[in-house]
């Protein structure tokens, strides 16, 4: 009898189960919006210049396999931290943000997650916007909480309902974690305006709240140091919180599991030994990160050669997907939609379409359009030869 004879199968994973059934396509029409991977106008995932040349160079010069230590590539942590908060910045100048290199981003909401539950408050839950993406409920409730949902999008007013986000917020219990999109909202593409990180950051310290800061897509909605304002303000604001920041979508490295955990703390004393307690995390959960990417991220930005290259490829990317949700927008109006007008207003990868399940399902069966049946189409999929096919589908499947 196998140890693993109870054992039922995992259910499936939405997105992966999507991409499963995309590839078993053979319509040539077929488009994957699903996935939230940046593809290029030849619906390639690129290989940055900047991530090449570094690769390049360690290939020409190749280092050993050694371990990294457990806080992983100090070198990389200073440049990933002061790329977040400000290279000039009163908390990096100061010492007082632990920074301790991760799995990408999921892996820093993972180390977050844990050091909070483990070594501050066993008992605190977790809300996140309504919706978000999939994984922060799994992830958190895996790591031991009880998740929640604060209300977020507003379907009427097509964007955020901020006094309800507000009230749901000042609701939670004191010590509950309050996950937040810095920007690019994964699925809804609706962010907070700068005007609201105040109001927000005040409810917050006034509730005794454990804000973690979600900054997966920095540089994909107006620019690398805009997209870091939500962190800049609360750091500002003197809240101790935590982020988690990645380089999967700004450089390009989704395979690379490269980013890194930041705790804003109240002083570098205070920081120091929280420095040490997220290095005792990744000790147990898997010894130490991976080098590569963290050495690729670390040459690029402080090279500066590289990294005016990067930030160039950077604005490269966010224009594309700029770019295309205007193509899309005006194919749609001229098959005669509308009401999708909010197309460019949202940022980042996703537009969250509104199209129903049933409307989903049509545009994946009749039309081969993948996209996630709560409506979240990927905009950093479209390119100049799928964009007209998308939006005559979905103009056939949802015209009023
Ligand atoms: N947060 C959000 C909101 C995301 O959409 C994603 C990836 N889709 C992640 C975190 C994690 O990505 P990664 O682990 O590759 O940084």
């Amino acid at each position: 009898m196998s140890i693993f004879a109870g054992l039922e199968a995992a259910p499936n994973d939405p997105i992966f189960h999507l991409t499963d059934q995309f590839n078993q396509d053979t319509d040539p029409r077929k488009v994957n919006l699903g996935v939230g991977v940046y593809q290029d106008d030849n619906g390639k995932v690129p290989l940055l210049k900047s991530v090449e040349t570094v690769q390049r160079r360690m290939a020409e010069d190749p280092d050993p396999w050694t371990y990294l230590p457990m806080r992983g590539w100090e070198p990389f942590n200073e440049a990933a931290q002061k790329l977040v908060f400000g290279a000039d910045s009163e908390p990096v100048a100061s010492g007082r943000v632990a920074t301790v290199q991760s799995l990408s981003g999921t892996g820093a909401l993972l180390l977050g997650a844990d050091l909070y539950h483990h070594q501050v408050a066993p008992d605190a839950g977790m809300i996140a916007s309504g919706p978000t993406w999939a994984n922060h409920h799994s992830l958190f409730r895996y790591a031991g909480y009880e998740t929640g949902t604060y209300r977020y999008y507003d379907d009427a007013g097509q964007g955020i309902d901020f006094e309800a986000m507000l009230a749901d917020i000042r609701a939670a219990d004191p010590g509950t974690v309050v996950l937040l999109h810095a920007c690019c909202h994964n699925p809804t593409g609706y962010d907070l305006s700068p005007e609201q990180w105040g109001p927000l950051a005040e409810v917050l310290a006034d509730r005794g709240l454990a804000p973690f800061v979600d900054l997966a897509y920095e540089g994909f909605s107006h620019g690398l140091e805009e997209d870091a304002g939500m962190v800049r303000a609360f750091a500002s604001a003197g809240l101790s919180f935590l982020v988690a920041s990645s380089f999967s979508k700004n450089m390009a490295m989704y395979g690379g599991r490269t980013g890194a955990i930041h705790a804003v703390c109240a002083d570098a004393d205070e920081a120091a030994r929280v420095k040490t307690q997220l290095a005792r995390t990744v000790r147990s959960l898997y010894s130490n990160a991976p080098f590569q990417g963290a050495t690729i991220a670390a040459t690029i930005l402080t090279d500066p050669d590289l990294r005016a290259g990067w930030e160039g490829e950077v604005a490269g990317m966010r224009m594309r997907i700029a770019g295309m949700r205007a193509a899309l927008l005006g194919a749609l109006e001229a098959e005669g939609v509308e009401d999708m007008g909010f197309i460019t207003r949202q940022t980042g990868m996703f537009s969250f379409s509104g199209l129903s399940r049933d409307e989903m399902v049509r545009l994946r069966n009749e039309f081969h359009v993948y996209g996630l049946d709560n409506g979240r189409l990927c905009m950093a999929a479209l390119n100049s030869r799928n964009v007209d096919h998308v939006a005559t589908s979905i103009a056939a499947v949802h015209k009023r």
